[in-house]
């Protein structure tokens, strides 16, 4: 199987941050983008890291479902984390909803990712509209899916996805590979 790996959001618009870390969405998942793509290729998957800004040259939702698009993959997951009001915990992941395959990613990585981290298992989502991604979950042709693991404006929700990233990350990957 061939992953798609998005990195969300893009170095001049990064997405959520962490105000006492200074790390943003972008900044993480661009740090530890390559040990999941490690992670896969140990299972025997081929991985490739795609950026919209870094690829696509652009930063809007097009460029993003172009580039997840023409990486031709089999599965493609968006690499996100939460923000609310810096209290609220725990991960979640996105998937389009009327898209059975996945829901079934999702649901994979999931329980993957909660047992990796230890935080609120807030379930898998559906989305229905452009909300929260939902743009790319629509617009991308492989069975897509838009992780987020921990609150980055969460100082603990960051500091445990910190410590555990290694395991995050192999969670993620075992997710994928069990799917
Ligand atoms: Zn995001």
């Amino acid at each position: 199987m061939k992953v798609c790996i998005d990195i969300g959001h893009c170095p001049s618009a990064p997405g959520a941050e962490n105000r006492t870390y200074n790390i943003s969405e972008y900044r993480f998942w661009s740090t530890f983008a390559p040990r999941l793509a490690n992670y896969l290729r140990g299972y025997g998957h081929a991985a490739v890291i795609v950026n919209r800004e870094m690829d696509g040259n652009g930063t809007g939702m097009t460029a993003c479902v172009r580039t997840c698009n023409e990486a031709n993959a089999d599965v493609i997951v968006a690499l996100h984390a939460n923000a609310f009001n810096g209290t609220a915990s725990g991960t979640e992941t996105l998937y389009w909803h009327t898209s059975p395959r996945g829901k079934r990613l999702a649901q994979c990585i999931q329980t993957q990712m909660v047992k990796a981290l230890g935080l609120p298992d807030r379930g898998i989502k559906p989305i229905t509209g452009t909300e929260r991604g939902g743009a790319q979950l629509r617009g991308t042709v492989a069975p897509c899916v838009i992780v987020e693991p921990f609150f980055i404006d969460n100082d603990h929700d960051y500091e445990t996805a910190l410590e555990h990233a290694d395991n995050l990350c192999a969670a993620i990957a075992v997710g994928i590979a069990n799917y």
